[in-house]
């Protein structure tokens, strides 16, 4: 099915709220740009998206992600460019990320042209809303809801798919502090980590919350069976620099598989560093800690970029990293990647999509 951008419904707002945002004073989340996306998946096929300004939705009760949850998103951004111009980064990454975690929640795939070229008329139609100054974006969550007013278990047979954005301010990453978890799961073999299902994140919100009360910000969650493997902190990919070798878990379906993750991959392999993806125990850490060539650790995101790790603690082990400003790998990493993403950098793997 080709649907091209022209046979996108637009309903545009009269009344814009753009100048509610304060470009030097960006609350993630709180404010949502003038319009969303939405498009209805009935009788096996995907209806005509529609653009129409950002507003409450009236659903049924009954609907079935409410009971169920047969809920996945995405998360991606979009920049302003040297010449002023926004620019998506890697959407059909997420667009293909989407339909895996969509075949796992049995739900339809998202055509490309609803997906990208729905986000792309989307940012281009609130293009105001990008924000401009250093280190800010514009956050893009596109989402995927079963819909059948229907309060029996079966997989369903109506979906709606929305995109909506909101200005983020530049993200000044303080240091985490880290807890191993070794009692709690997010995922596990034959489960749904790898996908960017909703239950993932409502799942992960108690133990989360346990550890904060203890005064930590993130987990590092470990494999179900041993504890010991590492998969990732908090909602983050996670990255361990030990002598000159940067470290990342193997991607498997307990690992999502992060944009940001493949980039970091990327550019490093370029510049010629050491990287290994494999499996990686917490015992293994917990050495290299003791014989000082744990140097570096730092999850990677969307929404973050690059989070530098201040310390962990494992069980009665407490062990804290060289200050950040030390740090060779994550410093250059986020440098990196921001010229990148503002075309300060030469794009040579076509990773900014113009809006
Ligand atoms: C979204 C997400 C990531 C990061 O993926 P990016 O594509 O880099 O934003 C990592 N882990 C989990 C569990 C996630 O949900």
């Amino acid at each position: 099915m080709a649907i091209s951008t022209l046979d996108i419904k637009i309903n545009q707002t009269t009344n814009s709220r753009i100048q509610q945002l304060d470009q030097a004073n960006i609350q993630f989340g709180k404010l949502y740009a003038d319009h969303m996306l939405v498009a209805h998946y009935e009788h096996g096929e995907w209806k005509q998206p529609e653009i129409l300004p950002f507003g409450n939705l009236s659903l049924s009760p009954a609907t079935t992600f409410f009971h169920y949850g047969q809920a996945i998103f995405e998360g991606v951004k979009a920049y302003k460019d040297v010449h002023g111009n926004p620019v998506i980064f890697r959407p059909f990454d997420n667009w293909k990320r989407m339909n895996r975690s969509a075949e796992r929640m049995a739900m339809p795939d998202v055509p490309e042209e609803i997906f990208v070229e729905g986000m792309r008329a989307l940012v281009n139609i609130d293009r105001q809303w990008v924000p401009s100054t250093e280190g800010t974006s514009l956050y893009i969550r596109p989402f995927m809801v079963a819909t059948d007013e229907f309060v029996g278990v079966k997989p369903a047979e109506k979906f709606m798919f929305m995109i909506i954005t909101s200005p983020a301010g530049p993200y000044y990453a303080k240091p985490v502090s880290i807890f191993v978890q070794d009692k709690f799961v997010r995922a596990f073999p034959g489960g749904i980590g790898f996908t960017k299902a909703a239950g993932n994140y409502g799942a992960s919100m108690y133990p989360t919350m346990k550890i904060k009360e203890m005064g930590y910000d993130q987990i590092l969650w470990t494999d179900g069976f041993t504890h010991k493997l590492v998969q990732e902190i908090g909602t983050m990919n996670v990255f361990f620099v030990i002598g000159d070798t940067v470290i990342t878990p193997e991607l498997s379906d307990t690992i999502l598989a992060g944009v940001t993750r493949d980039s970091v991959l990327t550019v490093l392999r370029e510049k010629g560093v050491k990287v290994e993806e494999r499996q990686l125990s917490i015992d293994e850490i917990v050495a290299a800690h003791e014989a000082g060539t744990l140097k570096e650790a730092f999850g990677t995101g969307t929404a973050a970029s690059i989070a530098p790790i201040s310390d962990l603690t494992y069980q009665d082990k407490h062990m804290v990293l060289p200050p950040v400003e030390q740090w060779k790998t994550a410093n250059w990493l986020k440098q990196e990647l921001g010229d990148i993403r503002c075309g300060r950098k030469a794009d040579v793997h076509h990773w900014l999509f113009k809006v």
